[in-house]
């Protein structure tokens, strides 16, 4: 446990209803006694643990009338003493309030302590402590979701269970090797009782690493959704549609979009990240070329593709190879989006086939919301939102290392002896450690506690 005794204000900055102080450390009460007079007949020494008692909270130059609830170690968030203070909430209360509580011998909290305190008095796993921070930052409510389920340590106990499948099958080479003569004829048992957990093990670190790859990081990035097609076809009146705000410059004038043009929606929880972009043709505009190659790139990159052409023309050779060339990327997700059905009585199937294809107005509206719920179902469909997976780059990155070190393990399983496979199996103990925290270094803790806000 830390001897000094930090404090901040765990509330935005801004004016609020209420703004609360933080103390955590051994004379967290003690400082409390100080500067807070209760309303009640109970001294602050003696308030009971998570109960909220009225009274004045007094600093040098102010008192304010606010609520305290003390936290005892270690049933406390940061396993040791904390004090909340409840004030009123505008900047020069709660700073005022902070200050007195310096003045009585807390040392300001550094970004992210109070949890870093948790972590390292045992009280959540590293893991855990980025689900806080997820879900403090979170952009959406899948993100919140994913936070939630990572502070819940949901991901750390399946990591620990791998950890301890990865111990017993290193008790067992290491029995094999401290009494081989005994093991003699169960050595070949041994090896496919070896291979088989080790089999099981990988699989299990590969399902874990591919919701990443599948769900996670589309989660935490949110789902990227290119608007493409000729000029003029209606892309940037697309994108304003569907944001139902007016963000990129729609003009009849062709190459107006060159940059490419960003808007977020939410969509059930999940963001969608949409992309309007320069028109594709051939120019010999140098701005406009470097936004062509942009819109290309994007294309590669895209989980959703909306080919947006212009109902009130013809569909020429140019529209159906670049639908069949998007078709040849594999995208989960390529529609023909029908632009400008309010010009036209009846608009030609476009002759592209396995690409559904949809007729729309950006102009007045019709079946934009129609085709954002499609996209949503589709995506919906294939990654499922409300399934477990793993949401942090950092996570990923260890599971994947992990799991190239085990899939080498498995290789040589049979082809050297047992006991080599132990600094493997070790290695791979280590890395998954990471995620925990259990071996994580100075510079990931430090690194990831940065990311916290002052009072958290
Ligand atoms: P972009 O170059 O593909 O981004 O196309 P814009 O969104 O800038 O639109 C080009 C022109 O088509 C503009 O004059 C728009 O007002 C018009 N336009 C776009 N969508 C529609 C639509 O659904 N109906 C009608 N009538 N006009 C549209």
């Amino acid at each position: 446990m830390s001897e000094k005794t930090i404090s901040a204000i765990s509330t935005p900055s801004g004016s609020g209803g209420v703004a609360v102080i933080r103390l955590s450390g051994q004379n967290a009460l003690s400082i409390a006694e100080k500067m807070f007079i209760p309303s009640g007949k109970t001294a602050v020494k003696n308030f009971h643990p998570y109960q909220m008692y009225p009274g004045n909270i007094q600093t040098q130059n102010f008192t304010d009338f606010g609520l305290c609830v003390y936290f005892q170690a270690p049933k406390s968030y940061t396993g040791e003493d904390i004090v909340e203070l409840h004030c009123h909430g505008g900047n020069e209360i709660a700073k005022g309030i902070l200050k007195q509580t310096f003045l009585l011998g807390a040392v300001p909290a550094q970004a992210g302590e109070f949890t870093k305190r948790a972590f390292l008095n045992g009280k959540m796993s590293l893991s855990a402590a980025e689900g806080v921070i997820g879900m403090i930052n979170a952009q959406s409510e899948s993100m919140i979701k994913a936070g939630y389920s990572l502070y819940q340590n949901r991901l750390g106990k399946q990591i620990k269970e791998v950890q301890d499948k990865l111990t017993t099958l290193l008790a067992s080479i290491e029995v094999d090797i401290d009494y081989p003569e005994e093991d003699l004829q169960n050595s070949i048992p041994d090896l496919i009782n070896v291979k088989e957990e080790l089999l099981k093990t990988c699989n299990r670190l590969r399902n874990l690493k591919n919701s990443y790859e599948t769900v996670g990081r589309r989660v935490k990035n949110g789902i990227t959704v290119a608007i493409v097609g000729k000029p003029n076809a209606g892309k940037s009146s697309l994108l304003n549609a569907i944001l139902g705000y007016d963000k990129a410059i729609v003009s009849d004038i062709e190459g107006t979009t060159r940059d490419i043009v960003e808007g977020v929606i939410e969509v059930k929880g999940v963001q969608f990240h949409l992309y309007d972009t320069a028109g594709l043709r051939q120019s010999k505009d140098v701005i406009e070329k470097i936004g062509v190659e942009k819109a290309e790139k994007l294309l590669e990159e895209a989980d959703v593709v909306l080919h947006v052409v212009d109902g009130t023309k013809a569909f020429d050779a140019e529209d159906i190879e670049r639908s069949k060339s998007i078709q040849n990327q594999g995208k989960l997700l390529h529609f023909t989006v029908v632009n400008k059905c309010d010009l036209t009585e009846k608009v030609d199937v476009f002759p592209v086939e396995d690409v559904p294809c949809l007729e729309i107005s950006a102009k007045n509206g019709k079946n934009v919301q129609l085709l954002v719920q499609k996209m949503y179902e589709v995506m919906e469909k294939k990654y499922n939102f409300n399934s477990e997976f793993v949401v942090e780059r950092r996570h990923y990155d260890a599971l994947k290392e992990a799991l190239e070190i085990l899939d080498q393990v498995y290789m040589q399983a049979g082809e050297v002896p047992l006991d080599m496979l132990t600094v493997g199996l070790q290695q791979a103990w280590q890395t998954l450690g990471e995620i925990t925290g259990e071996t994580a270094n100075e510079q990931i803790i430090q690194e990831i506690f940065s990311k916290f806000c002052v009072g958290k």
